[in-house]
């Protein structure tokens, strides 16, 4: 059976075949720069490493982009407390958003594409969108005019009169109460950008636009992002994008992770109900969180509970030494047949995950696998684990366990 993946936009699963034969391009919505990031981040960018790491694993080549905001009105309000220019505050955290994304082992991505890079870019999209009549100036800005976009509300299946209701600012200038700003007006004295249609700064919605087409192009694979964003930035993208080039879909496949809660709450900066990477990973481990958040599908919404991840601890001691008594016998011996209870493992993990990565399930045949290996002799495991390291080698690795050397037994 084919990779099978749950498409928001049809609400359906579709069979995945990307629109160049062999090669994927994910762009996933990065996080705002002005704090540390927070385990609901983890679960998201975890989430998409494992996807990018199964795709190369079916042979493709993966170009994987999450962008920095490091262009956003909290970035300005952090600097002013902090005392610091709001480049100073960009650059501290966007640098420690990497650092903690390594260490939770994300090292699947290929670009981590700064906002505030692509100006020409945001600029010329905003022109082009006034030239063709899809955006108009009001006192405040531009704003995207949503009724010259007929499929808007399409990916979030919202009608006309659904999204009427929305309660959003009410903006006497704004032709629409869904239209959304493409540029903000801001005095000389504020931190902006010059532009032909005077200063100010870019809306948050064309910032990824500009990354995503002046990498991508007019059409890609995977957009992902957590299910938060579908409405109204998601919405806003494909109206942008599909305005700017007239050219359908922006984007094959959009794939959305659940959220994550604390005592029934949406972890969020915004609300301080967070625990950041950093304060995670003085407690557990890089490996015991991955397995934790893999451990329930993505697409369904999560409740932070520390029981629940601390009985996790066992079997991910399991996996540990399933990978270090392969490990042993990896130089031993090179290409002969893998063992069949290898092999069997081997179907079971790609069917699992070929069903819309159901990463449970595929944990569940790593650990059923592990088990028998762990409590077996030396000598059956010689036996069995004999010409099967590469295959348990790309099975393991597509889960994204940070290897130790401490696993060789
Ligand atoms: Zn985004």
């Amino acid at each position: 059976m084919p990779l099978e993946v749950y498409n928001t936009y049809s609400r359906r699963l579709e069979v995945f075949t990307p629109i160049t034969e062999g090669m994927v391009k994910m762009f996933v919505c990065g996080p705002t720069v002005y704090d540390y990031l927070h385990l609901g981040h983890a679960r998201t960018y975890i989430f998409y490493d494992v996807v990018a790491r199964y795709l190369k694993q079916l042979g493709y080549k993966v170009l994987f982009i999450i962008n920095i905001t490091d262009i956003d009105d909290k970035i300005f309000e952090k600097s002013k407390k902090e005392g610091k220019s709001w480049k100073e505050v960009a650059a501290k955290y966007t640098e420690a958003c990497i650092e903690d994304l390594k260490r939770l082992g994300v090292d699947t991505v290929t670009l981590f594409a700064k906002a505030s890079a692509y100006l020409p870019q945001m600029i010329q999209q905003i022109q082009a969108l006034l030239e063709k009549d899809y955006a108009y100036k009001t006192s405040k800005g531009i704003f995207f005019d949503t009724s010259k976009f007929s499929a808007f509300g399409a990916l979030s299946h919202q009608s006309r009169a659904e999204l009427a209701l929305r309660k959003i600012d009410l903006d006497p200038e704004k032709k629409n109460p869904a239209d959304f700003l493409l540029w903000r007006n801001v005095a000389e004295s504020e931190e902006g950008y010059d532009s032909p249609f005077g200063r100010g700064r870019p809306g948050w919605h064309i910032e990824d636009t500009a990354i995503s087409i002046t990498h991508f192009g007019y059409s890609y694979d995977v957009h992902g992002g957590a299910v938060e964003l579908i409405y109204p930035h998601h919405e806003a993208e494909i109206a942008q994008a599909e305005a700017y080039t007239g050219h359908t879909p922006f984007v094959k496949y959009w794939i959305h992770t659940g959220l994550l809660k604390v005592g029934g709450e949406k972890m969020a900066k915004s609300t301080g109900n967070y625990i950041t990477i950093r304060d995670a990973l003085e407690k557990y481990s890089s490996n015991l969180l991955r397995i934790y958040f893999l451990s329930t599908k993505y697409r369904r919404s999560m409740v932070f509970n520390q029981d629940e991840l601390l009985k996790l601890r066992s079997r991910v001691k399991s996996i540990e030494k399933f990978w270090g008594r392969c490990c042993k016998f990896a130089s031993k011996y090179e290409d002969g047949e893998v063992n069949s209870k290898i092999k069997i493992l081997a179907r079971r993990f790609a069917s699992h995950m070929n069903q819309d990565f159901n990463t449970p399930a595929a944990i569940k045949a790593i650990l059923d696998t592990a088990d028998y290996i762990n409590t077996a002799t030396v000598a059956e495991v010689e036996n069995l684990l004999k010409n099967s390291y590469k295959t348990v080698a790309s099975i393991l690795s597509t889960i994204g366990l940070v290897v130790d050397n401490s696993w060789r037994l």
